[in-house]
């Protein structure tokens, strides 16, 4: 049998981790410069934590999770999300005692068993925010500044382009205080236009009305349009935190569309809950989500302490980024590939000459040119030849002729330019080459 990823789970081959490293050191970047401090997680949690964090009603926890029970008979859970894990953490650590705002941010793979699809996998990474804090509106917009600068900052050629790529999509859940009247009011709506939703929505009116609204079914989209609204049924408090919410949008000059039909697939979400969607990247456009959770923690043993968190998939990202098989990106990937390529590539020409090639490639790998050296005897031509397809931007020749004359040929394989170097010993040659390579002579 032919050995195979398991399905849904994919390799980055060295083509796909270049755009993938690119997106991450630019998040890790805006991370940063926003205070938000780097953590990590384990990938194994108690599946008790995702079934009282994200809800045991969900589709997540009820059919998407890879749980497993280990070799001591305890149920363990491949986390599909990061938010319960980092508040498990905040917990047992007792983080939540330290000077706020506490920003954390994690950057890793997620599992859940869904139907693999364009932008839908089995294993995906995500970049995974969290911020716990007292409740503020202010707050919030700093958040979705900092979502939208990850995605939107300039990608070197590309900025202008990207900033009309990306829209940020808006909504509140209400509050424990209103959610539950509109879940009243929009159940018995569902329950009467019951024959107009699919199957999975049928059996999920009376556990989770909400998630109607998110299903992409045409029938379900259909009904749901003529639905009730959370916004007509708010309380004071929380009419008032997102009007506040949109005004520090509106200074920050933040754009932004209201989608009161917007909700999350994970319980714990309250007040204000966001997207932002791609174009071009068909059913799984939405790229970022997230949202407040104030009463998470407390739910699970912690004190009662506000939050609000979001997750960008990264390959979702990569797509709107990079494009496709079916569609060409803003960036060509090609352009991050030939970074990686050697700037040198060194040939010998004859034995005698393995030892100082092997110490002459070590001195520039510490001086921090990126060298390959070939230690096959090959002709000069195939050499060259190889040269050319390993991206290499110069060659170095080594002859025994012209190294016992102390020169060595120079090649720009770019430029198409050749020519000698004089030198008078290994750290001189290596001193020299530098130079050539940085463009300094
Ligand atoms: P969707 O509605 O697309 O299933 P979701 O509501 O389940 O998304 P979240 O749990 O909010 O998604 O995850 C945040 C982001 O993680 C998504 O916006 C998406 O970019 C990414 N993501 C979620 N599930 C997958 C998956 N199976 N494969 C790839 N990326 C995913
Ligand atoms: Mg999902």
């Amino acid at each position: 049998m032919r050995l195979q990823a398991v399905r849904g789970f994919k390799d980055w081959l060295p083509e796909d981790f270049v755009k993938y490293e690119y997106l991450i050191d630019k998040a890790r970047f805006w991370c940063k410069l926003f205070n938000f401090k780097e953590i990590k997680i384990p990938i194994l949690e108690k599946t008790e934590l995702f079934v009282r964090s994200i809800g045991e009603v969900t589709d997540i926890v009820q059919k998407e999770t890879y749980s497993f029970e280990d070799r001591n008979k305890e149920w363990l859970t491949l986390r599909p999300e990061a938010t319960a894990g980092i508040c498990r953490m905040l917990i047992e650590h007792g983080l939540y005692v330290r000077p706020k705002p506490l920003k954390f941010f994690t950057i890793g793979p997620m599992f859940r068993h869904e139907r693999p699809q364009k932008g839908r996998l089995r294993e995906f990474y995500q970049i995974d925010l969290e911020v716990f804090s007292d409740l503020n509106p202010y707050l919030e917009a700093e958040v979705l500044a900092l979502a939208l600068n990850i995605l939107k900052s300039p990608l070197s050629e590309v900025s202008e382009r990207l900033n009309d790529l990306y829209t940020l999509e808006l909504n509140t859940l209400g509050c424990p205080e209103c959610r539950p009247k509109y879940r009243e009011v929009l159940l018995s709506f569902l329950k009467q236009h019951k024959e107009g939703l699919c199957e999975t929505c049928k059996g999920r009116i009376d556990r989770n009305p909400l998630r109607v609204l998110d299903c992409k079914n045409e029938g379900c989209r259909q009904v749901v349009s003529e639905s009730p609204l959370i916004t007509e049924f708010l309380c004071e408090a929380c009419k008032a935190h997102f009007l506040e919410l949109r005004e520090a949008l509106q200074f920050l000059g933040i754009e932004y569309s209201l989608n009161p039909r917007l909700v999350r697939g994970l319980d714990y979400y309250v007040r204000t809950i966001f997207e932002v969607k791609a174009k071009g990247l068909g059913a799984q456009d939405t790229v970022c989500a997230g949202g407040r959770y104030d009463y998470l923690l407390k739910e699970l043993g912690g004190p009662e302490l506000p939050a609000i968190g979001f997750a960008i998939g990264l390959e979702r990202w990569a797509i709107s980024v990079f494009g496709d098989e079916e569609k060409q990106g803003l960036l060509d990937p090609k352009s991050l590939a030939n970074k990686l390529c050697p700037e040198l590539y060194l040939i010998f020409l004859g034995k005698p000459l393995i030892k100082q090639g092997i110490i002459l490639s070590q001195k520039l790998r510490e001086k921090g040119i990126r060298c390959e050296v070939t230690y096959e005897e090959k002709s000069l031509k195939a050499q060259l030849k190889n040269a050319d397809k390993l991206g290499a931007k110069h060659v170095l020749l080594l002859g025994e002729k012209e190294w016992e004359e102390k020169k060595v040929v120079f090649r720009d394989l770019r430029q198409s330019t050749q020519k000698e170097i004089g030198f008078e010993n290994l750290e001189d040659l290596a001193d020299k080459v530098f130079k050539e390579i940085k463009g300094w002579i």
